[in-house]
């Protein structure tokens, strides 16, 4: 994977349905600079895959973005991200601190982010229709990123490049 060069005062917010890559992407950066859901959820109640402790991992996640935001610290959040709800209070954050919000659509094929739930462990496999709509959710997303207040839209393309900015650094 290629390391991204992102702003450094920038909270990156990855949006893709489960199996897209988000989280593989989110292993280009170190560790401390990645918000992750899944690991918020295991923290709070021992199980990665457990639905019900989603309203209190997202809690901690929000407060975990608060405290780097008001260090002016780049970060990654990994979580789905597919609806304005979920996203609104991250830009929220990023905007009361000057940090510059980037949205990364991980476009990965529908099919594809499906046959990768097949060899995950049972508490981490996410229904089909479950994934068809996240992703139809993300796609629908696209058209109001901007007005969200995503000022840059990235794409990551199958090789997990991240085109706009790799055309600004060769361009
Ligand atoms: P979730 O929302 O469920 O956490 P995710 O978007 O974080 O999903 P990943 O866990 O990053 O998805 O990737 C899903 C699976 O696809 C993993 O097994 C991962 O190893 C594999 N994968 C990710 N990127 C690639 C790639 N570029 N080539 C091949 N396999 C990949
Ligand atoms: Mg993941």
């Amino acid at each position: 994977l290629i390391y991204p060069e992102m702003p450094e005062r920038s909270l990156v917010v990855l949006i893709g349905p489960s199996g897209a890559g988000k989280s593989t992407i989110a292993r280009t950066w170190p560790a401390s600079q990645v918000l992750s859901l899944d690991a918020l959820r295991e923290v709070v109640s021992d199980d990665a895959g457990d639905q019900d402790a989603t309203g209190d991992a997202v809690a901690a996640l929000h407060l975990l973005l608060e405290a780097r935001m008001r260090r002016r610290l780049f970060t990654v959040v990994d979580a789905t991200n597919v609806t304005r709800a979920a996203r609104e209070p991250l830009v929220a954050a990023a905007k009361r601190h000057d940090m510059l919000p980037i949205a990364v659509m991980v476009a990965t094929p529908g099919s594809v982010c499906i046959e990768r739930q097949g060899p995950r462990p049972a508490n981490r496999t996410v229904p089909e229709a479950t994934v068809i709509k996240q992703r139809q959710d993300m796609v629908d997303s696209h058209r109001t990123l901007k007005a969200e207040g995503f000022p840059e839209i990235v794409f990551s393309d199958s090789l997990y490049r991240l085109l706009p900015f790799l055309e600004r650094l060769s361009g």
